[in-house]
């Protein structure tokens, strides 16, 4: 599978989004999505690799959503250069108030460098030039507020962030955006469905660019049922990923440390399954575990999973 001449992908794993450099096609370059924030100075090496112009040359960067592992970079490089940023208007909503439990900042570990949207994009069907390119802002909530896929029908690339990855999408979090997240996470692949046809390339938030988009959603819409129908599983993933990102975020965190950490992120983050959720539980093997039993079975998943899998395995941040 082949990128179009002017986007480059840079993947980074967990720890960072993924970032997508468009070269500008003779007009200016552009950025989507910058990584976390601990990793400008790569990013803009990068950048400047991918297309030959220094990131400061960036007429803009788009985001896909507003978290730290997808816009931590913003405020370091809007400092570096006042590029204007460019979300969905509710993520420009949640950036003005910079609420860091609504940013999933507090419980987590986690930290982004404050900034501000310039542009705020339109839920659906808005035209955006960016990069030497048209795109169409997909609005695809769920995983995330004013989560939205960067769409170019002119040759089928499509951009989505943590709304679908090659194999599901990033973490639902009912405890801090509200049990709708369920049903916002289906509208967004309905819209995704609708396209998914057309897409000759899908750049995720993580993982390599892939071809086959219909096989995508229809894996993303059994996984949303399976979250669906296990709720008390689905707070242990979230849990995991938690613990997972602090792992890759501070790899000295002690055994003990970490332990608090998931202690106080289901505390905070993910106090307990999620009020009309249960009544879509199906599975008999999704029993209810108390919060310390949860804690352990956590620890022992990360630890059991560093030593084989570096401690990436089923982050789905
Ligand atoms: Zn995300």
């Amino acid at each position: 599978m082949t990128l179009p001449y002017d986007v480059s992908v840079l993947v980074r794993g967990w720890l960072h989004g993924s970032c997508v450099a468009l070269s500008g096609r003779g007009g200016p370059p552009a950025l989507i999505d910058t990584g976390y924030h601990t990793g400008v100075a790569a990013l803009a090496a990068w950048f400047e690799a991918s297309t030959g112009r220094p990131i400061e040359a960036a007429e803009a960067i788009g985001l896909t959503h507003i978290h730290s592992d997808h816009a931590g970079g913003v405020a370091a490089l809007v400092a570096r250069s006042g590029t204007p940023v460019l979300a969905h208007r509710d993520a420009a909503a949640l950036a003005e108030g910079w609420d860091t439990r609504l940013l999933w900042l507090d419980g987590t570990s986690q930290e982004m460098p404050r900034f501000a949207v310039d542009r705020a994009l339109a839920s659906s069907g808005e035209r955006v030039d960016l990069g030497g390119r048209s795109w169409e802002i997909l609005w695809t909530p769920g995983h995330a507020v004013g989560g939205v896929a960067w769409w170019c029908p002119e040759d089928g690339v499509l951009v989505t962030g943590d709304a679908l990855w090659e194999d599901g999408f990033g973490l639902l979090n009912p405890w801090v955006d509200g049990p709708g997240v369920f049903d916002l996470t289906e509208l967004a692949l309905d819209r995704l469905s609708a396209i998914a046809e057309a897409v000759r390339v899908v750049i995720p938030g993580h993982g390599a660019p892939f071809t086959d988009a219909p096989a995508a959603v229809a894996r993303a819409r059994s996984r949303l049922t399976y979250l669906r129908r296990n709720p008390h599983r689905h707070r242990r993933q979230v849990l995991f990923n938690l613990a997972a990102f602090a792992s890759l975020a501070r790899p000295d965190m002690s055994q003990e440390a970490m332990r608090e950490h998931v202690r106080e992120a289901a505390r905070s983050f993910a106090p307990a399954v999620v009020g009309d959720v249960t009544a879509g539980s199906a599975d008999s093997a999704d029993r209810e575990p108390g919060t310390e039993a949860v804690v352990e079975e956590v620890l022992s998943a990360l630890y059991r999973g560093k030593s084989s899998t570096s401690g990436t395995s089923g982050v789905s941040k």
